[in-house]
């Protein structure tokens, strides 16, 4: 069979000069293709699903900016606004209306969220809610998930210690010990493993974070009774329950994963989506606690571009589109034709694959049992992951270059284009199950 084979020469050339002038020549790590080997596409512009390279070659582009872009690339009316937002001053430093627009879009929507500060990334979303956290509760140890990411902030790029221990381990060069210790790991899904943490530390652990649907392993919702159980220890212990839904916010329901589910947190972090695909990140909370934030309380937090007019305004607009009727419904349907479309394609060819899924978010497995924490997730076959992804690349679909990344579908991703994801994936297989015809 013939294989179809992909001119990155121009993306090659970039990648090799970049990579003298900036680490590894991206700005942020997995756009490297690292995992899968390769040169990453460069990319010079996006239309609704689709993408184009450097080279001229397309794609349907499943990536979706990790997650910003569900409305696709270059929406007309965000377009639109963002073009006068240019107009009328990019910045000021000083407060504008539309900050308070965007706070009553977010806490009249979000369940929990009484009061929301903007950030500029869910990095510093996390890193803030974690000092709210702490300076609310006076204790100084926070707990997350092995495979949950929180942005990279110091106390999240931790480790599961060894053996017994439940004390973090540093996940990073630069962490320090003393840093890492006051985080501890637990696995997700397991609740036992959360017992054994709350059994020894529960006085001092100020808050659980937790991706209410893990995301940065792939796609796995939360078991029935995990956050239930999640929920209680907190209740118990006096501790604080955030969930991070930077990615999950506005991406699997109107109001973000409470919409879906009857656990209520404490304290709530998004981003990625309510930035409209300009940076920007949030968080909030119960009133009272986010009354503790400078300056209505002691709290330190601040940011010169926090609030930005840009990303305000791409921000309203994204929400302002997504509140309309049929929105996640057709979100629900693509999704659901391109998982269950994967499946039938992998059966076909006498493979089992297994796919992760809420709404617009997935992710397939190349294992017969869908993972329910990060072991299984590494325990699936990577190698067929990595030729499934190199013969989707060359068949102009863009994937997510780790098995351990979500796809983001937006609402522009139709019936067409699922079929074409679909015949892509088929040839895949098909070349995958026939290597060398
Ligand atoms: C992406 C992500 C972050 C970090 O957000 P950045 O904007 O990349 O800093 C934090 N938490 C979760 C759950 C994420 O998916």
């Amino acid at each position: 069979m013939n294989q179809p084979s992909l001119d990155l020469s121009r993306s090659e050339e970039i990648f090799a000069a970049a990579r003298e002038l900036i680490p590894g020549g991206v700005n942020s790590p997995v756009r490297a293709y690292k995992s899968v080997g390769g040169t990453p596409p460069h990319l010079v512009r996006g239309e609704g699903p689709l993408v184009w390279d450097e080279d001229g070659n397309e794609y349907v582009d499943l990536v979706g900016s990790y997650g910003p872009l569900i409305l696709g690339h270059g929406n007309d009316e965000v377009r639109a606004a963002l073009h006068e937002a240019v107009d009328t001053g990019t910045t000021f430093g000083a407060p504008t209306r539309g900050e308070l627009e965007m706070a009553r879009l977010i806490t009249e929507r979000v369940a929990s969220c009484e009061v929301v500060r903007l950030v500029n990334s869910g990095t510093e979303a996390t890193m803030s809610a974690a000092r709210l956290a702490r300076a609310a509760t006076g204790r100084e140890k926070i707990l997350k998930f092995e495979g949950c990411y929180h942005g990279h902030g110091d106390s999240f790029l931790v480790a599961a210690g060894s053996g017994a221990l439940t004390l973090g381990a540093p996940d990073s060069p630069g962490v320090t010990a003393s840093t890492a210790s006051n985080s501890l790991v637990a696995v997700y899904n397991d609740l036992d493993s959360v017992k054994r943490v709350f059994d020894e530390h529960a006085s001092s652990i100020a808050a659980v974070f937790v991706e209410p649907v893990a995301g940065n392993m792939g796609t796995i919702p939360p078991d029935a009774g995990f956050l239930e159980g999640l929920r209680a220890h907190c209740d118990v212990s006096g501790a604080l329950l955030v969930y991070d839904e930077v990615m999950t916010g506005f991406r699997v329901a109107k109001g973000g994963f409470q919409d879906l589910h009857p656990v209520r947190c404490d304290i709530i972090t998004m981003g990625k989506v309510i930035g409209g695909g300009l940076p920007v990140g949030a968080y909030g909370g119960r009133r009272d606690l986010m009354m503790q934030v400078a300056p209505a309380g002691p709290m330190y937090q601040a940011g010169t571009l926090s609030g930005n007019p840009l990303a305000v305004a791409a921000g309203r607009k994204t929400l302002e589109i997504l509140a309309r009727e049929g929105v996640y419904e057709q979100l629900e349907l693509v999704g659901r034709g391109l998982a269950t479309g994967l499946m039938e394609v992998a059966h076909r060819h006498g493979r089992t694959i297994s796919v992760g899924r809420v709404g617009s978010m997935m992710c397939p497995y190349f294992a017969p049992v869908m993972p329910r924490d990060l072991s299984d997730v590494t325990a699936t076959d990577r190698e067929e992951w990595t030729r499934f992804f190199h013969g989707m690349l060359r068949r102009g679909v863009l994937m997510p270059p780790s098995p351990y990344e979500a796809f983001f579908l937006s609402v522009r991703h139709d019936e067409a284009v699922i079929a074409r994801v679909l015949e892509a994936a088929d040839a895949t297989f098909t070349e995958m199950v026939h290597p060398g015809h």
